[in-house]
Parts: structure tokens; sequence; C-alpha cells
């Protein structure tokens, strides 16, 4: 971003204590936010067993995780959450409560955990799954942590073992 959102003069980078920068507009005084992206994410319980999906996309390409996907504009994270169960499931789900909000300094995302259950529909791995399962206490998928270096993979991975660690036992 090098120009104002509200009037097109320049940006300039301003340094504030402990060293972060903002980007804010010489002319109108704008500030250019970065923030990060809300991630809405679904611990969806049915009979003992936890939903889970092998995503297509980047991060974490192949590997298992729960349903979750973007919060976007117009609506709230619990309705995100719904609807990326739908998206990627083909399960209506309804919302237990919240499980815990993760965030990491240098990773742009944060993931927002609701548990929940299925009210209608039928398991069938949809947008950005390769495949959807549904595991037992103990019969989680293993994975090895992930080998980029990227800061969002290990990241991710480690969110993915502490939101289903209550189905990792034995
Ligand atoms: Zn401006």
């Amino acid at each position: 971003m090098r120009h104002c959102q509200h009037c097109g003069a320049v940006l300039a980078a301003l340094t504030f204590e402990g060293g972060r920068t903002r980007q804010q507009c010489e002319q109108c005084g704008a500030v250019a936010w970065r923030n990060p992206a809300p991630v809405g994410m679904a611990l969806i319980e049915h009979e003992g067993r936890l939903v889970m999906i092998r995503r297509l996309a980047a991060p974490l390409a192949g590997y298992w995780a729960p349903p979750a996907g973007y919060v976007e504009c117009g609506e709230s994270v619990p309705e995100a959450v719904i609807r990326e169960a739908r998206e990627e499931t083909g399960l209506e789900i309804a919302l237990d409560g919240l499980h815990d909000v993760y965030s990491r300094a240098d990773v742009n995302v944060l993931i927002v955990a609701y548990r929940a259950h299925i009210v209608a529909g039928t398991p069938v791995a949809g947008d950005d799954a390769i495949e959807i399962g549904l595991f037992k206490p103990g019969e989680l998928p293993r994975e090895a942590p992930p080998s980029s270096g990227l800061a969002i993979d290990a990241w991710l991975y480690s969110v993915i073992l502490d939101a289903t660690a209550p189905w990792c036992r034995n």
C-alpha cells in the first residue's frame, strides 16, 4: 500500500514504541491499518467423534484440520463458523460455545474456535476439502510437523494440536 485510500496522497512509514511501524498519510493523517484477519474454526463433535477435513489449500495443504475459514464483512464470527462448516463439510451445525482464541505476533491471522454439534446434513467434503472424516478419541490422524519453515504453518499445526487435544487422548 503506497497511497492513501482516502485522498490518494503518499503514505509515510512511522515507527512507534517497540519498533512497530505503521503507514500513515502525510496529507490527511489517515492510518493504513494492517490487522490480523479473523478466521473461524468449528470443532464439530458427533456421537463422540470429531469432524475433520483434509485441507486442499495452503497453509498446511494436505493436512487434516477442523473446518475453518476467513470471516467476511457482513457476518459475525459465529455466522462465519457455521457458513464455513456448511461449505467444507455439507453439515448444518449449531455452536456450543467458544473453545479458544489463537493468535501469534508474527502471523497475520487469528483463529476463533467454537465447539459445535451437527443439526442436519451428511458429511461431504466440499470447498477447500480433499476428504472428510469423523474420528474417535485416540484415532485422529497423526501428522508430521511442517518442514516449510513458515511461521503460519508451524503456528497452524500447533493450533490444530491444541484445538483437537480432547480427541487425541486414548
Ligand atoms: Zn490521505
